[in-house]
């Protein structure tokens, strides 16, 4: 669906001489994080328009799912999307983590932390699908898809963008531009923002296997010398595998048939669910870590894989989006409100200085995480042992890695505070 670009301009601002505004603020990237921001800023009083390459099915259909944090499902929940995706994911009560098959298994429950869960796992659609509806009820933003954009110019007032819509081109004029458009962002290298980072000597391999015996709720990290392994629970008695192997391995192991996949599986994931049966095809990504330069310039912003990139282990990325679009949605519509020009600089950098440091503190947990487990080194064997029999027996630091884990460390944004009645895991239908 191609929404008509509207000319209208939000009552408390007028248009500068120098250049008409279209709208107040461009999204580009409609995926998750993307469409959070825009679902955040319903009822700002910003004009906003959201551009989406991929079409609104093509877009949902990833094969892809995810951890979803505990602090992420308060911002679902804060921007009112929560009853929504919560019937269509499942919960994890318990997470099970062990230096590969060694006794010693740190066990994290709910009693932990006192919630009803210790987080989510939810498959693609069941995010986008929500969140795309959700935009229906937002009557200040325009949904542009399939639009690319395919060239920016940045004015002193404003960033023109130019628009395949079709067959048609089309410019638009902003008064911001927030770039949601993935790790390969085009707007940021377009910008000139540089990134620093590396690429793993891993790979991940992704699939779905249905257990023969229930998955209980429970999470699994087991972390192998050739890299992180888990194991998360989705509905319908399903799981979700996310396995990192140095790239020869993983690239041999996606190459097995499917009997050898899953006898190879079953040596890194036991007995304990009985037979397993896969779903589906396998993937493997490359897995980096990156981290810009730069989350802001004058009329521009970074969020999401656009911004930073990390490591799957802990299932961090998506998260860290999420908190992303919902400190950007913070600080404008307060600008917003005090008359402030949302893309000047200063207001911009609030974003910058809430967000980058607490990416920067995720994206060196998660790689020290995979250092330190992904070898053989005996001193490193004998630390990270000791770590785990801490994480057992210390309980401050126990609660203070769960929360790190969950999200519930750092700032909390607004609109996860102001979570309308708790709709709780509880509640959740029955699941085989
Ligand atoms: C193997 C693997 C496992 C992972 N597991 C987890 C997990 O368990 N939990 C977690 O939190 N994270 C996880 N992640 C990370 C997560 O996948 C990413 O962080 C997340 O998908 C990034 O979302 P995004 O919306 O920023 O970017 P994307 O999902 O890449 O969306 C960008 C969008 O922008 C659009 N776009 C691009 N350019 C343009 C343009 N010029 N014009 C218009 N539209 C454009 C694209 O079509 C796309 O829809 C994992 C990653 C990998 C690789």
């Amino acid at each position: 669906m191609v929404e008509q670009l509207s000319q209208t301009l939000s009552p408390q601002q007028t248009p500068t001489p120098q250049l008409g505004y279209d709208y107040d603020m461009a999204i580009v990237g409609g995926g998750i994080v993307g469409l959070t921001l825009a679902c955040a800023l319903k009822d700002s009083g910003l004009n906003v328009v959201l551009i989406e390459a991929k079409p609104y099915s093509v877009a949902a259909a990833k094969g892809q799912a995810y951890a979803v944090h505990l602090l992420s499902g308060h911002i679902f929940a804060g921007i009112g999307v929560w009853d929504k995706i919560l019937p269509q994911i499942a919960a994890f009560r318990q997470v099970y983590l062990s230096d590969a098959d060694h006794a010693n298994v740190v066990e994290f429950q709910t009693a932990d932390l006192g919630t009803d869960a210790l987080g989510y796992v939810a498959e693609h659609h069941a995010l986008l699908t929500p969140l795309q509806e959700f935009l229906q009820k937002c009557p200040n933003v325009s949904y542009l898809c399939p639009a690319e954009v395919v060239e920016t110019q940045y004015k002193t007032f404003g960033v023109e963008l130019n628009l395949k819509v079709g067959d048609a081109s089309r410019t638009i004029r902003t008064r911001l531009l927030v770039a949601a458009d993935g790790a390969r962002s085009r707007i940021r290298t377009g910008a000139g923002i540089n990134t620093r980072g590396w690429q793993y000597w891993q790979s991940c391999i992704v699939a779905f296997v249905k257990p023969e015996k229930p998955h209980n709720d429970t999470a699994y990290e087991r972390f192998w010398p050739s890299g992180p392994f888990a194991i998360l629970p989705l509905p319908g008695n399903r799981c979700r595998i996310v396995w990192t192997a140095p790239h020869e391995e993983a690239k041999a192991l996606v190459a097995l048939d499917d009997e050898q996949f899953l006898a190879e599986l079953r040596r890194r994931y036991g007995e304990q669910m009985g037979h397993l049966e896969l779903e589906g095809d396998r993937f493997v990504f490359p897995v980096q870590l990156m981290q810009s330069d730069r989350y802001v310039l004058p009329r521009l912003a970074l969020i999401g894989d656009a911004a930073h990139c990390c490591h799957p282990v802990g299932g961090q990325g998506l998260n860290m989006g999420i908190r992303d679009a919902a400190a950007l949605a913070q600080v404008l519509q307060s600008a917003y409100n005090q008359g402030e020009d949302i893309g000047d600089l200063l207001v911009l950098k609030r974003y910058e200085r809430w967000r980058k440091q607490e990416n920067l503190t995720i994206l060196g947990f998660t790689d020290l995480l995979d250092r330190m487990f992904s070898n053989n080194w005996l001193l490193l064997v004998v630390i990270r042992r000791l770590g785990l029999w801490m994480l057992r027996r210390v309980r401050p630091l126990k609660i203070f890695a769960l929360k790190l884990m969950t999200g519930l460390k750092g700032r909390t944004p607004q609109i996860a505070q102001r979570a309308p009645s708790e709709k709780t895991i509880s509640e959740l239908p029955q699941r085989s």
